[in-house]
This record gives structure tokens, C-alpha cells and sequence, in this order.
């Protein structure tokens, strides 16, 4: 994502943007920028607690050295049918939904767990929500709690290495507000907007809370089989393919979207918008705009299409047939879903700037989308890499060269919830590390290994992780068992501690 609250109010609006797309700014400049205003009850730890034992525990260049997790990761390979009914004007999702698994976690389960972001505070405030009802676990009704973003269910007993499903009905009250999930105008925007499994690894479930400021989303990639009812008149675009035309059923449309190998299904709706498409070899490339943004529209196919063929060619195949680039207003940046990013687009907007946003959510379906990884514990394994890939499309790598903050207890591999725990100075300090110096990093990576070696270490890292998920870890072993170098001494200098995710 390229996203910052802040933006709403602020007048330095070039310049908030210049941080989250990783252009060199001192450390001193970024906290010029310190005023975080908009803060969201509930969605932070309490402001000026004590550093957490992972920040204190880091110190040891050592550290970098310890073994990898080799933990329980699942339950695989969901597959979600969904039949939901949007009203355009009630911005009210009415459905059901099915999700079929693999119980791969070598123990029976007695509990799951469902995320509801739809339930996050600053969603609640504007009139959002999401509820559930008649949940079952393999057809029998289950006992259900829903706590804001959590959905907890028990009551069954799922044996180890067998199939389960869980059956439930959902209503959603969509936001008013310019957001990723939230309607504005004659546009919808329809981001993590469903209930969706929650994971479970060596932490056990990942129920952590709704991040304003970034993300904390992680999800497992599974199938998406999706029936969409709504006003014909709505121009939709979804993550995945839709499977022929739309039935018309008096002033309605029924469309059907089918996706593959994905970790999450977004859609954006607006009955004003246009769509140009391109290839970009075997991928469909469509550009959603309103005659406001059609200035935008071409720049968008544009960076779409080539910085798919850049990342493609750098770091591995696109794997999936359609990317849907899409534009709405909105203050922050833009934000990445599978198959589909947001863009935001205000009066402010340059063509160059639009492009370098489309290229940086455009990473994300590598970082985050093809090679997964827990958002709210490593953001850096997303953020810093899709600025890193937005300055190689940009053609600005040589301006990373983001200093890293003086404070040495900011890392560069600290959880979300490390910089939270740190107000609003934490909250800009993740914006600098993770986005301006994580992308730094990378390049001093690039500049260590060389250009062959580096892109090749990083299509080595693509093809383990492909569909998979990531961790520090990973990558830092990657990167050294595919160039034959010690890189322990490299990581720690740019503040990559593995003792940052013991606890
Ligand atoms: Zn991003």
C-alpha cells in the first residue's frame, strides 16, 4: 500500500507521498512529518509503553544466525464459494458463503478463526460492519463469537489431514468514505470485505488487529468461485476471471468470477466507469476509470502493462490470466489486493506519480500476493520490496538512499506492532523504515550480490515461494544459499534481526 492517514488534512501532500514510494529523504524530514492526526480507537497498542522484548532483545548482529521456524502453516488450500447480493443503495452485502480446507495442522482442530475487517473501528465510525449467522462446521451448526475483526467458532472436533467446511451467511454495511473498503460517490470499493480464514503457524492463530496506517492482513492462497448480483448498470472490477457475460434479470445483473491460487478476492464497482485494456504477453491488463480520471487512463495501462513485464522478466512469471487497475478518489495512495489495486486519484495527481503508484501496487502481486507473508509481523517483506520494485520501473534506484533513523531500536524487520506501540513517532517511523530504508536495503542488496546474481537469487526466492508464504528467514537464507555468500554481517548493518519475530 501506499497509504497514509495524515494525507486527508495535510498540505504536503508531494511530500508524504515522496516517503511511501521510497524517494531518498532524511530521517529529520520524514519526522517533519510527524503529525498523525485521525487516529483510530482500538487500532493501536497504548501510546509510550515500554519498547516490547523483541526491540530490546535485537541487538545482537548474532542473532541473524539463529534457525529458521519449521512450524505448522494452514489450514490449505481454502476454497471459498461465495453467492452475495450488493445493494447499491442500502451499500448492503447480503450472502452466503462456503469454505472447503485441508486440516494440514497434524493435530485435530477444535476452534477456527475468521478475520471480519469490515468490523475495524474506523470502518464502525462510518457506518460499516460485518455480522454472521447460521454458521455450521462440516453441515452442523457451530458455536460462534464475534469479537471487532475476529470471528471464533467451536464446538466440532476436525480430524488431522482430513477435508472440513465451514457454512455461514454474512451481511456487510458498507462505509461511506474513501477507502479501500467503503463507498463514495457512485463508487464502491470492496477490500477484505468478506470473512476470511485466519491462519495458524508456530504463533498459533494470527488474530491480530486492523492496521489503519498499513496492513495486517495474512491469508493462506486458495480458490475463489464468486456469484455477484447487483444493478446491471455497475461496471465491476474483481479479482480472478469473470466466466462469460452477466445474466440480466430484470433491472439486475448476476456475474460470475472464478480465481485461482489467490489469497484474497476484492472488487470495485461503479456504474460511471470506462475500461481500456492491454496485453502484457498472456495477461489481460483493464484500467477501470470515470471521465474525472480519463486523463489518467492511458499513464495507468501504461505502467500496468510494463512494470508486469518488468517483474515478470526480473522476478518471475505473472501467473494469473487478468490485473484489474483501478481507479477511485481517495487521499491515500493506492492499496494491492490480488489481481486488482486500488489507485487513488486526487486533483493533486501527475501522470508520473500515478505510474510510480501503479508500479508499487503493481509489486505487490509479487510481494504480498504471489510470495506471501504475514503483513502485521514483517511488513518489510512486502512494503519495502514493492518500493524497491516502484523505483526499478521508476528508473530511480540510484536515489535510495534513505540513512536509516537514529533511534537503533527502529528495525528494519520490527513487527506493525513494534512501531504502533510507539505512537504517532512510531507510526511515521514505520513509514521511513519500512518503506524508504527497506528499499534502500534491497538495493545495497543489489549492489552487494551484483545485478545477475541479485535477480537471480531473487527468482530462486520466487520459485520456492511461489503461492507459498515468507518470512525473514526465508529470504535471508535464499539470498545466501543462491550466491554462496555469508549475508549475516550485510543484514544486521541494515538492522534485519531475526530475534525481532521470537516473541
Ligand atoms: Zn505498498
Amino acid at each position: 500500500m501506499s497509504w497514509k492517514k495524515s494525507i486527508r488534512r495535510s498540505v504536503q501532500w508531494a511530500s508524504v507521498l515522496t516517503i511511501l514510494l521510497g524517494t531518498a529523504v532524511s530521517p529529520t524530514f520524514a519526522h517533519a512529518e510527524s503529525v498523525v492526526p485521525n487516529r483510530v480507537p482500538g487500532a493501536y497498542q497504548t501510546p509510550n509503553q515500554p519498547l516490547s522484548q523483541s526491540l530490546l532483545q535485537a541487538k545482537d548482529p548474532a542473532t541473524t544466525k539463529k534457525p529458521e521456524k519449521k512450524g505448522v502453516l494452514g489450514p490449505i488450500h481454502p476454497r471459498y464459494e461465495m453467492n452475495v447480493n450488493y445493494d447499491s443503495k442500502a451499500h448492503q452485502i447480503n450472502g452466503t458463503m462456503k469454505v472447503q480446507f485441508t486440516n494440514n495442522l497434524k493435530q485435530d482442530l477444535t476452534e477456527l478463526y475468521f478475520n471480519l475487517w469490515g468490523n475495524a473501528a474506523v470502518f464502525k465510525e462510518n457506518g460499516g460492519g460485518i455480522d454472521v449467522q447460521n454458521v455450521k462446521v462440516n453441515g452442523k451448526k457451530a458455536r460462534y463469537e464475534v469479537r471487532d475483526t475476529s470471528l471464533h467458532l467451536q464446538g466440532f472436533s476436525l480430524k488431522a489431514n482430513k477435508k472440513a467446511s465451514v457454512e455461514m451467511d454474512f451481511t456487510v454495511s458498507v462505509p461511506e468514505g474513501q477507502d479501500r473498503f467503503g463507498w463514495s460517490g457512485t463508487t464502491v470499493s470492496l477490500g477484505n470485505w468478506f470473512p476470511i480464514l485466519v491462519v495458524y503457524d508456530d504463533e498459533g492463530w494470527n488474530v491480530d488487529p486492523y492496521f489503519p496506517y498499513g496492513e495486517s492482513f495474512y491469508s493462506l492462497t486458495g480458490d475463489f468461485d464468486v456469484t455477484v448480483t447487483t444493478d446491471k448498470s455497475q461496471v465491476i472490477a474483481a479479482t480472478g476471471t469473470e466466466k462469460g457475460r452477466p445474466k440480466i434479470v430484470g433491472n439486475q445483473a448476476v456475474h460470475h468470477y472464478v480465481a485461482k491460487n489467490v489469497r484474497d478476492f476484492a472488487m470495485e464497482m461503479d456504474p460511471t466507469y470506462h475500461v481500456k485494456s492491454g496485453m502484457a504477453g498472456n495477461t489481460k491488463v483493464n484500467v477501470y476509470f470515470t471521465d474525472k480520471q480519463a486523463k489518467f487512463a492511458d499513464a495507468m495501462l501504461e505502467s500496468g502493462i510494463d512494470s508486469l513485464k518488468l517483474y515478470s522478466e526480473k522476478f518471475g512469471k505473472y501467473p494469473w490470466p487478468e490485473l484489474d487497475v483501478v481507479s477511485m478518489e481517495g487521499w491515500f495512495g493506492g492499496m494491492e489486493y490480488p489481481q486488482l489495486v486500488m489507485i487513488s486519484i486526487t486533483d493533486n495527481s501527475t501522470v508520473d506519480r500515478v505510474k510510480s503508484v501503479v508500479a508499487h501496487e503493481n509489486g505487490h502481486q509479487w510481494f504480498y500476493g504471489i510470495i506471501g507473508d504475514n503483513e502485521y509481523d514483517e511488513p518489510w517483506l512486502d512494503e519495502s520490496f514493492a518500493t524497491f520494485s516502484a523505483a526499478l520501473y521508476d528508473g530511480t534506484l540510484d536515489s535510495l538512499t534513505a540513512e536509516p533513523l537514529e533511534d537503533p531500536s527502529y528495525h528494519l524487520s520490527s513487527k506493525v506492532s513494534d512501531f504502533t506501540a510507539r505512537g504517532d513517532e512510531g507510526v511515521d517511523a514505520y513509514y521511513y523504515m519500512i518503506y524508504s530504508y527497506g528499499a534502500r536495503t534491497l538495493n545495497d542488496l543489489r549492489k552487494e550480490l551484483g545485478d545477475e546474481q541479485f535477480y537471480r537469487s531473487m527468482q530462486a526466492y520466487f520459485k520456492e515461494k511461489k503461492f507459498g508464504v515468507t518470512t525473514t528467514a526465508d529470504f535471508i537464507r535464499i539470498m545466501e544459499q543462491t550466491s554462496g555468500r555469508d549475508l549475516s554481517g550485510f543484514f544486521a548493518d541494515h538492522r534485519v534481526y531475526l530475534s525481532d519475530q521470537e516473541n
